[in-house]
């Protein structure tokens, strides 16, 4: 729900220049091996392709989303065959080498080795596009039956579309599992990774609770009665979905009117001069403003730190609209 800017990202990438590095050796190294076993033509010609991209630029998992957009559309389509259904109806299907080059890229091994700390380094421990949940779920692995935690992210551009990019950086947006299973090949405009200051410290997006909310909620007690609306920017594109329609974002905080009823109490009982006695209080442990709001409110305050904590934009944006920080 906010960008983050590109020149903060490339600090943090720097300081994973190796691992990055030996991220794109591993991936040359097994793709060539993969093609000494690749016999179909079709597939061959499109996995020598990728190979050469992969050799000749050293770079490719740093490619900001303007290269790659240049780039993934200078790339030929992956190798299909036909395939005929029960009923005699011919579909074009992918062949098996976007799995195998999926595999070969080890993006699913980086989902618990390396994204964990890449990402707690950028500052992202919750959805990117509905900051309702974590981005870490628990997967069981076919192999030992045993669970562990994996990072989940969405490929921006599809790793079924664009299995060559499912490790370049600026490709992957961390989301929870049930966002990233919505989004699947989705177009949505939001962007993460920004060139624009003014982006990486505003969000566009806004939660507002709806008019005479509170006091209704205030003689009724009901959290039924509170309302709110989800705004957010009009897509360039008549046919682009808004973030709304694709990720549900009313009806998934629809469920979450419980922390909007804990602040309007909270907004009716903390008072101008329990807050200013709150404030000395904190002030002489020496707590900074930020984490005295924080503390207050449950959540971060500030829309540059939401990616920290599931349920900060709402509690925020409300909090504001109360008056309460
Ligand atoms: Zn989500």
């Amino acid at each position: 729900m906010i960008a983050i800017h590109v020149d903060k990202v490339r600090s943090i990438q720097s300081n994973f220049f190796n691992e990055i590095e030996e991220q794109r050796e591993i991936a040359i190294t097994k793709l060539k091996k993969l093609n000494k076993k690749t016999t179909n033509l079709k597939d061959k010609t499109y996995l020598e392709e990728v190979i050469l991209l992969f050799d000749s630029n050293p770079d490719i998992l740093l490619w900001d989303s303007i290269k790659i957009n240049n780039e993934k559309d200078k790339f030929r389509s992956l190798p299909t065959y036909p395939k005929t259904s029960k009923t005699g109806k011919v579909t074009l299907c992918k062949t098996e080498i976007k799995d195998k080059i999926l595999t070969a890229l080890g993006y699913r091994n980086l989902r618990s080795s390396f994204y964990p700390m890449y990402f707690k380094e950028i500052g992202i421990k919750s959805c990117v596009y509905c900051n309702s949940q974590l981005t870490i779920s628990a997967k069981r692995s076919s192999v030992t039956n045993d669970y562990s935690a994996k990072f989940d992210v969405d490929h921006y551009h599809s790793k079924s579309e664009y299995p060559f990019l499912s490790i370049c950086l600026f490709n992957l947006y961390p989301a929870c599992s049930s966002c990233n299973r919505i989004k699947s090949d989705n177009v949505v405009e939001f962007e993460l990774y920004t060139n624009n200051r003014i982006k990486a410290i505003k969000s566009d997006y806004k939660f507002k609770l709806t008019a005479y909310s509170k006091a209704k909620y205030l003689i009724t007690k009901d959290p039924k009665d509170i309302g709110f609306t989800f705004d957010e920017p009009t897509p360039s594109n008549i046919t682009t979905k808004t973030i709304n329609d694709v990720f549900h974002i009313e009806g998934i905080y629809q469920t979450q009117t419980d922390l909007i009823e804990e602040l309007i109490i909270k907004s009716q009982i903390y008072n101008k001069s329990y807050l200013k006695t709150l404030k000395y209080n904190f002030d002489k442990l020496s707590i900074q403003p930020e984490l005295f709001k924080r503390t207050l409110v449950g959540n971060y305050t500030g829309d540059k730190d939401l990616h920290k904590r599931p349920m900060s934009k709402l509690v925020s944006d409300i909090a504001k609209d109360l008056g309460l920080i």
